[in-house]
């Protein structure tokens, strides 16, 4: 079995990773970086987002295994203090791992682009109003004006879909959810002004003017001043398997992360 890790780049991130992989050589796994059985990453959240990022083109085949180093994470499933368990473990990991699939951002130009995310994709402008055309399965449903909208998976429901006012999705229900930023809403210009939770099968398309517009996937923005004229996104047959175990502690986890 072979295995590579990430960490958050922290002094006790590090400590930790070396220890996990010094315990890891010993029993007998081996340390490959480009096309690894097992990705371990060290740190929180953000951390696992990298780790997706670093290996997209490799993410059906892995295991991702996430051993936190600070608070509590959605997508740690081992504390730092449980190294001997996670040992343990490895026989049973990929069998206890669940599958995911990500959201897939393309975008039409003369060179199209595809990317993918674990939380969410993000368009949004800063400078000037948004304006674009909002479709589903090719039905208009409204003409959007304001900072921008992103589209999360059940994964990134409590990432910044939260803090946009959206909903928090339990964790093994697979869905797109289209939240608003700062609409513009008045006698004039109306929009949906709730978040949207669509069925898996669903495509968001967007139509409209995006020459100043930024266009993000999870930590990262697509880097490219190409004219793009119309925007598709919808869950991707692109998957990712990560260990964690939501399907037994998804209220639990919600109550730490937010409540307590
Ligand atoms: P980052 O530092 O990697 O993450 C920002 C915060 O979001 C961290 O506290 C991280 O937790 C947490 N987080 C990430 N994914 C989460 C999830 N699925 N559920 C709950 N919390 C989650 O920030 P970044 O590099 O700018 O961007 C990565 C992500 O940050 C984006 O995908 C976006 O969802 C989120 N973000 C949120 C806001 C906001 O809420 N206003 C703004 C920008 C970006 P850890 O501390 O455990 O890493």
């Amino acid at each position: 079995m072979t295995f590579t890790i990430l960490s958050r780049e922290d002094a006790s991130s590090e400590r930790i990773a070396e220890k996990i992989t010094q315990a890891l050589e010993k029993k007998g796994l081996v340390r490959e970086d480009k096309h690894p059985d097992f990705i371990f990453f060290v740190g929180g959240d953000g951390t696992f987002l990298r780790a997706v990022q670093d290996h997209i083109n490799v993410v059906d085949r892995a295991t991702f295994v996430g051993i936190h180093s600070g608070s509590l994470g959605f997508f740690c499933e081992y504390g730092h203090h449980d190294v001997d368990q996670l040992l343990k473990d490895i026989p049973s990991l990929s069998s206890r791992a669940s599958t995911y699939q990500l959201v897939e951002l393309y975008l039409e130009t003369t060179q199209p682009k595809t990317y993918y995310a674990v939380n969410e994709v993000r368009i949004e402008n800063p400078f000037q109003t948004l304006v674009t055309r909002v479709l589903i399965d090719d039905k208009e449903v409204e003409t959007f004006r304001g900072t921008g909208l992103i589209v999360s998976s059940t994964l990134g429901s409590s990432a910044y879909n939260r803090s946009l006012g959206g909903a928090l999705v339990d964790g093994h229900i697979p869905t797109l959810q289209l939240t608003e930023m700062a609409a513009i809403q008045n006698t004039v210009y109306r929009s949906l002004g709730s978040s949207l939770v669509l069925h898996p099968n669903r495509v968001i398309r967007l139509k409209g003017d995006f020459s100043s517009a930024i266009f993000g996937f999870d930590h990262q923005l697509h880097e490219s001043s190409t004219p793009i004229t119309e925007v598709r996104v919808r869950l991707s047959e692109k998957t990712i398997k990560i260990v964690h175990q939501f399907k037994h502690s998804y209220v639990e986890t919600i109550r730490k992360t937010f409540i307590q």
